[in-house]
């Protein structure tokens, strides 16, 4: 993958600072965050947007610069009098590592703190359990750390991305989970192993995080992400803020029934959404049929030869995905709906052209100037690319309230 900077939304309004002690480490993000957003920037322009006084932003920044999280870009030329030494991001001062954790396989990332792609790669596993994956994920950070030229010291974190639901036991058996992880509270194990801080979160939240720094969720701060992983998952973004439940487990889509009474589920429930609109069900199809593809060049191809097997799914997968899209939209009232994930770019296009989304919702609206359907475009290393921004989007975005 190549190296990109694109840059990150804008806020749409400075986070107010506060200059008590006690909100320091608030005030630091404060001050990251604008100049993550708005860079160059100088000590006066930040205090302004911020409430803090150009004393405090000068500390801020002092210590930034120590650190490495920022550089001078020297002084604004064409200002009158003493021109303000302007600061940006330095993308080799910190990154993080994202990893995504499938049945069979690990996708690994590391982004720098400028939102810059330093490294991708995916191991195909033969095992997924908590002793083979640490072991793989080990490895894999060493040679993603090796290769982006950057020194350890400077990681921030990773985030791992795992399909759930967590901390719950629904011996579901389906190829879509991950085994043996039950008894295993991952974000301590794999920190320990990785020695450094560990943010799990489920695929399909990572990969709306990812859209929103990288994709077409960029301007949208309500929306939700359809994730096609090995199951069906949902990622939920409202008014800026990741929406998980109490216990993580919000956006458990593939197992609402759309079909009651409809295909068996692993799960035991008949007609779950899972059952008709995911990559295990297009397998299965496929394989009924006597086709055998699985990986996202082998869909293209069927694809692109307009395979009837890939047709009849399709057919079959755009109903219930419909009626979905329409409760997900009555229910939280986003800007769009996105779907993306491990299918390939055309296909999603194929399938969304073939949704027949209902009139009586309340995302059809009159003043609408975005599809209620959108294909997300950050490719198959999203969730991977979205768990390296959880960890980035700790460091440098300040929660609404200081901490
Ligand atoms: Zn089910």
């Amino acid at each position: 993958m190549s190296s990109s900077s694109p840059s990150p939304p804008a806020p749409a309004k400075a986070t107010a600072g506060s200059n008590a002690e006690r909100s320091r480490h608030h005030n630091r993000k404060v001050v990251l965050g604008y100049i993550s957003a708005n860079a160059p920037a100088g000590r006066a322009e930040i205090a302004r947007a911020s409430g803090l006084s150009t004393q405090a932003v000068s500390n801020i920044i002092a210590d930034l610069e120590a650190d490495g999280f920022l550089a001078s870009q020297g002084r604004r030329k064409g200002a009158r009098g003493q021109p303000p030494v302007q600061y940006a991001i330095n993308p080799d001062g910190a990154a993080a590592l994202g990893f995504e954790l499938r049945p069979d396989a690990l996708f690994v990332t590391l982004v720098d703190i400028g939102g810059a792609v330093r490294h991708s790669a995916r191991i195909p596993l033969a095992a997924s359990g908590p002793a083979e994956a640490a072991f793989e994920i080990m490895k894999a950070a060493n040679t993603a750390i090796a290769q982006s030229g950057l020194e350890r010291s400077r990681i921030l974190g990773a985030g791992v991305v795992m399909p759930g639901p967590f901390g719950i036991e629904l011996d579901r058996g389906s190829e879509a989970e991950l085994h043996g992880w039950a008894d295993t509270d991952p974000a301590v194990f794999l920190s320990n192993a990785l020695e450094m801080p560990v943010i799990v979160e489920n695929d399909a939240t990572a990969a709306a995080i990812a859209e929103r720094v990288r994709g077409v969720g960029a301007g949208l701060d309500t929306f939700c992400f359809v994730y096609f992983g090995t199951g069906l998952g949902l990622g939920i973004v409202a008014r800026g803020q990741v929406m998980r439940g109490a216990f993580g487990n919000a956006g458990e889509i593939g197992h609402i029934v759309v079909e009651p009474g409809g295909r068996p589920c692993e799960c035991g429930q008949s007609g779950c959404l899972e059952a008709y609109t995911s990559r295990l069900a297009l397998r299965r199809m496929l394989a009924e049929a006597g086709v055998k593809a699985d990986s996202a060049a082998e869909i293209e191809a069927l694809h692109e030869a307009g395979a009837p097997a890939l047709t009849a799914w399709l057919d079959s997968a755009a109903p219930p995905l419909s009626r979905a899209i329409a409760m997900l939209e009555n229910l939280l009232d986003p800007q769009a709906v996105v779907l993306g994930g491990a299918l390939p770019d055309r296909v999603l296009d194929d399938l969304i052209a073939r949704l027949d989304l209902p009139a009586a919702s309340v995302s059809n609206r009159p003043d609408r100037k975005r599809p209620r359907v959108l294909r997300g475009v950050s490719g198959r290393t999203t969730a991977a690319l979205g768990a390296a921004a959880l960890v980035i989007h700790d460091t440098i975005t300040p929660s609404l309230e200081p901490s």
